[in-house]
């Protein structure tokens, strides 16, 4: 049996959206390529609130948080951390020989502006990473207080992991100064993974332009030169299956469904979880981070997750367990991408059920 998937990704993937990876190629140096491509953007613009332009990747999202620390950094990185990918772009620096600093904070702590105040007052980063929703302790930082303070350093390159938030959470690209926002297709894009996104500022662009050693499949500013000199076509094959259906799912959130709507059923089913957590268990991460497309919930009486997800499968359904140091003391429901609240009504039944909660 299928196992609808409620894990903060991959997600369940409408079959609408599947069917479009099924499609007979095009070729990649045609009109018809430069078009897709250009569609695609101009409705990631909308999604992400920008003038910037818009990068594609066929890596998952990793590629391009490898390829903006490598292309964008040339004193040295600030590397916000709140858990498990915050650490992940930490260590990407340091396997490029990419000069980084790691500022963390415990894990379902937010990342307060203070603290990125007082590390770029000592003028000496020129870029700065932060996880916007840190999907292994379902945190979602405060985009708009860090900003504000990163706005007052305007030599850094402002750089954003999005990959479990964007398309699912609304984040305001230009009005947040963010130079470089990535996503992921196989999170609240609802798309199959392998397909990676980002909006790239001038900023960005001036900056790796000074640059010396960018690499080659992951050099960003590559990639921008390559788009604008060839009318959206890419460097290299890009996955051409993952556009018919990024370009799909665009059409669908930006003039079906609706943008502001997506975002809004995003807070819905998220209130829903909330509330069954609360009811039941508790929320892992402090109060007034919670995610917005993935909850947190703390183990508080102990069960066995793994039975619990067993249980589940059987039923058809899969939920997460905790993130690395946290399995088995917390277990995650992923309410992103096309997912609805019909869905997660479902989803809470079943393991009430199953758990013997009235
Ligand atoms: C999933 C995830 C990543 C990694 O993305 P991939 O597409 O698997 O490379 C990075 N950051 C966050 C916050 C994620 O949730």
């Amino acid at each position: 049996m299928h196992k609808k998937l409620f894990i903060p990704g991959p997600v369940e993937v409408r079959p609408e959206v599947l069917e479009q990876m099924a499609r007979p190629l095009i070729g990649h140096r045609g009109k018809e390529a430069s078009e897709l491509q250009r569609r695609i953007s101009n409705n990631l613009k909308k999604l992400f609130y920008t003038e910037s332009e818009i990068l594609l990747s066929t890596s998952s999202g990793s590629g391009l948080m490898e390829g903006a620390i490598r292309s964008c950094t040339l004193k040295k990185a600030a590397v916000f951390s709140s858990g498990a990918f915050g650490d992940r772009w930490y260590e990407m620096a340091l396997n490029n020989n990419v000069p980084a600093d790691k500022f963390e904070v415990e894990w379902g702590k937010g990342i307060k502006a203070e603290d990125v105040e007082k590390a770029l007052s000592t003028g000496n980063y020129d870029l700065i990473t932060i996880t916007h929703n840190e999907t292994s302790t379902g945190l979602m930082n405060n985009l708009e207080d860090i900003s504000k303070v990163v706005k007052r350093y305007p030599e850094v390159v402002f750089c954003v992991d999005t990959v479990s938030s964007a398309g699912g959470t609304k984040i305001e690209v230009d009005k947040l100064g963010i130079d470089i926002c990535i996503t992921s297709s196989q999170k609240a894009l609802g798309l199959p993974p392998g397909l990676a996104v980002c909006t790239f500022s001038n900023k960005a662009k001036e900056r790796a332009e000074k640059v010396p050693f960018r690499g080659t499949y992951l050099d960003l500013l590559a990639l921008y030169k390559y788009i604008k000199k060839k009318d959206y076509q890419y460097p290299s094959t890009p996955s051409i299956s993952h556009m018919f259906a990024l370009d799909y799912e665009l059409n669908y959130i930006v003039n079906e469904e609706g943008i502001e709507n997506r975002f809004e059923r995003h807070i819905e089913m998220a209130n829903i979880v909330r509330a069954w957590a609360k009811k039941y268990f508790d929320i892992f991460p402090e109060e007034g981070y919670w995610s917005n497309t993935v909850t947190n919930i703390t183990n508080t009486r102990g069960i066995d997750i793994s039975a619990l997800n067993k249980e589940l499968g059987t039923r058809g359904f899969q939920i997460s367990n905790g993130y690395g140091k946290l399995k088995d003391k917390t277990f995650r429901i992923a309410h992103m991408a096309d997912c609805t609240v019909d869905e997660i009504n479902e989803l809470l039944t079943n393991i009430n059920d199953i758990l013997g909660f009235e």
